[in-house]
């Protein structure tokens, strides 16, 4: 860092403050166990035995286990502290959660179920996910078979994995849409608001054949995707590539044997279908299948089903100064900044004291001055 006037500095604070809040977005205080079953964002430790926590949880209690993002699961009740961790994570603490401070284990929900992501994996291809590299990946909205699993665009056209090297090759060498890194022959993105996969529409076969053939399914059901074999999607799409664009090709392609009645499929529904979902509830035969789906099975696909966010602290006008460790910091990873961001709680106040004569006088902050500071709040720490 060379020298820079405060101004410049403060700038530089809410370019990385923008940054860390995408990465951690909420105060990390409170843990949601109390609350029971509520749809939130759950990371699943593997160091305290494939154990869902909540997001506060992962910064707080299990910054140095391993952690895989899981993002939105349904009706998930915070597993840290329970019965259910393998052992206390921190044998000098009195507590199982250092949010809860309980020291005695908590009772486990018996409502959390779990699928292959709590042991890392995601998708039918059973991958760990890698931000980096993977394209694409889609979240199943029913989840009751698939227990709200994710995608990859490719996997949700084809009917098995990649048996074989040669497959697995040709699967990498599959053509994805320039803009959104999808198979051009899968549906856009933005033409459908939610996507059931075909095992959890399998499951509920005969409620999707009647939903199917209501009137209402043109509004409501944006594509109907087969489930196929891999290789003849790939194919159908080399022999039309130059055509690829066109809407009605994109469609045909998903043309498939309507008497198959083993063909498996997913199904994509248009943008605002809750509220379409909802008009057909009022007015469907209360014997119907589609009506006891839409009450008793899955209900929230009707009504509101919102994500439950912890606080945010955004209206903290200190908080500017926040994150100022990261200026010294700049590769800074997650749980360092968890830390960071604890710490920067005690010393923000300071450090805005600090900086408030050099802001009034347009003095040049130096990066010494910056790391006096530091070296102060850490001798202070220390003792
Ligand atoms: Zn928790
Ligand atoms: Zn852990
Ligand atoms: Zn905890
Ligand atoms: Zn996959
Ligand atoms: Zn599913």
């Amino acid at each position: 860092m060379s020298d820079i006037s405060a101004s410049e500095y403060i700038d530089q604070q809410n370019a990385l403050e923008d940054e860390a809040r995408e990465v951690m977005p909420w105060s990390p205080n409170q843990c949601t166990y109390i609350d029971g079953g509520l749809r939130q964002p759950v990371f699943s430790c593997l160091t305290c035995g494939e154990i869902g926590v909540c997001y506060s949880c992962s910064i707080q209690c299990h910054a140095d286990c391993e952690l895989v993002e899981l993002f939105t699961k349904r009706g998930f009740t915070c597993d840290c502290g329970t019965e259910r961790q393998t052992a206390k994570k921190n044998v000098n603490s009195a507590y199982w959660c250092q949010l809860r401070k309980n020291t005695t284990q908590d009772i486990a929900s018996t409502s959390n179920t779990y699928g292959p992501n709590y042991k890392g994996y995601f998708c039918d291809c059973h991958k760990q996910y890698d931000p980096d590299t993977d394209s694409t990946m889609i979240q199943c909205t029913l989840g009751l078979e698939c227990n709200e699993d994710w995608y990859h665009c490719s996997c949700i056209l084809r009917t098995q994995n990649l048996k074989n090297e040669e497959e697995q090759e040709r699967g990498e060498k599959i053509q994805l849409d320039p803009t959104d890194q999808i198979p051009i022959n899968f549906p856009k993105l933005d033409s459908f608001e939610a996507f059931l996969c075909w095992k959890c529409v399998s499951r509920y076969k005969s409620v999707f054949r009647d939903l199917l053939a209501h009137p209402r399914s043109q509004d409501l059901i944006a594509h109907k995707v087969p489930h196929k074999d891999y290789l003849e999607v790939t194919n159908a799409v080399e022999s039309n590539a130059d055509t690829s664009t066109d809407d009605n090709l994109r469609k045909r392609k998903f043309d498939y044997d309507e008497d198959d009645v083993d063909q498996a499929f997913s199904v994509m529904l248009s943008p605002g279908y809750k509220n379409l979902l909802q008009d057909l509830r009022s007015e469907i035969e209360k014997s119907s299948k589609i009506y006891v789906f839409l009450m008793d099975i899955a209900p929230f696909l009707a009504e509101d089903d919102p994500t439950y966010e912890p606080p945010n602290d955004s209206d903290d006008d200190t908080s500017t100064y926040e994150l100022g460790t990261q200026a010294l910091w700049p590769n800074v990873d997650k749980d360092l900044a968890a830390a960071g961001l604890k710490a920067m709680d005690g010393i923000k106040q300071k450090l805005s004291e600090f900086l408030r004569p050099f802001a009034e006088s347009k003095q040049v902050v130096k990066e010494e001055d910056i790391r006096h500071f530091f070296k102060l709040q850490n001798e202070e720490n220390r003792q």
